[in-house]
């Protein structure tokens, strides 16, 4: 049987580790040719991209830092001209600043919101171009569960997060009758990095499923909303989160 993403190219932001590693795997099982972008840490991407060829699968890493306009642009432009196409973009690149409002500082509040809104703008823009010329293509944005829900100390990702579901609500209302597909996977507590200092004893009392997540749980719902099988999917967040409403 084809696999359900062959001949789609995939760009994964923050795809060297956690949630984005997970994501660039299975869209790799699943047929894709997986660009993984990495900011900072080269080591984490080249082993994501070791995993996809020792599996059979196909891509290469990329650096670039999605709050940088210009050397985003730069490198999708070179991504584009080397691979013709990018059929399926995955904004995960996300980072966490946590801290009391009143003692957040400017860098914090500004470091997160770049992180995800600018970059959702600055990696967008240049691969929606080609989308709506092709008039095909799937977007997924990793938002959070601290979108809806608030946290003590999470007022500048809370805000980022739910900034980046109304952009993809209205990016979604604005391309789908041309043929694009936007959508956002909310997660709750998935066992990566980001949660390292997350206090293990609150994990019953908050997910009722008593159980963080896993990066693989949140990749394949990724995978499917990038597939045919979600065709009439768009405009949508999905949470993956065990359960907390
Ligand atoms: P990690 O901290 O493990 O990984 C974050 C990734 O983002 C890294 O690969 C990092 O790359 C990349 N990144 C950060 N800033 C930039 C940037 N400016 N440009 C390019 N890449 C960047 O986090 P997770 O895997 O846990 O999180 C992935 C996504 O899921 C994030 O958006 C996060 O907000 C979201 N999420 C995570 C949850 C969790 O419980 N883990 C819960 C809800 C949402 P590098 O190392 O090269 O800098």
């Amino acid at each position: 049987m084809k696999p359900l993403l062959s001949n789609q190219v995939a760009l994964v932001t923050g795809g060297g580790r956690g949630i984005g590693q997970a994501i660039c795997l299975e869209l790799a099982k699943n047929g894709s040719y997986v660009i993984v972008n990495f900011r900072s840490d080269r080591k984490s991407a080249e082993q994501t991209l070791g995993l996809i060829l020792q599996t059979g699968g196909k891509g290469e890493t990329v650096c670039f830092d999605v709050t940088d306009p210009m050397e985003t642009e730069k490198n999708i432009d070179a991504l584009l001209k080397c691979h013709g196409t990018i059929d399926i973009l995955i904004n995960n690149a996300g980072v966490a600043a946590d801290s009391l409002f009143v003692l957040m500082s400017s860098e914090e509040w500004t470091q997160v919101l770049n992180t995800t809104l600018q970059g959702f703008y600055n990696v967008t823009k240049p691969v929606l171009k080609q989308m709506v010329t092709k008039k095909r293509g799937f977007i997924v944005a990793i938002s959070s569960v601290s979108a809806r829900l608030g946290h003590r100390g999470q007022t500048n990702y809370s805000a980022a997060k739910a900034g980046l579901e109304g952009a993809c609500r209205s990016l979604a209302a604005e391309v789908a009758r041309l043929g694009i597909r936007v959508n956002v996977v909310a997660p709750g507590l998935i066992e990566t990095e980001m949660i390292q200092d997350f206090p293990r004893e609150m994990i019953k009392q908050i997910i009722p499923m008593g159980r963080v997540g896993l990066p693989e749980e949140v990749a394949r719902v990724v995978r499917f909303l990038c597939s045919d099988d979600a065709s009439y999917i768009t405009g949508q967040v999905i949470s993956v989160n065990g359960g907390m409403i």
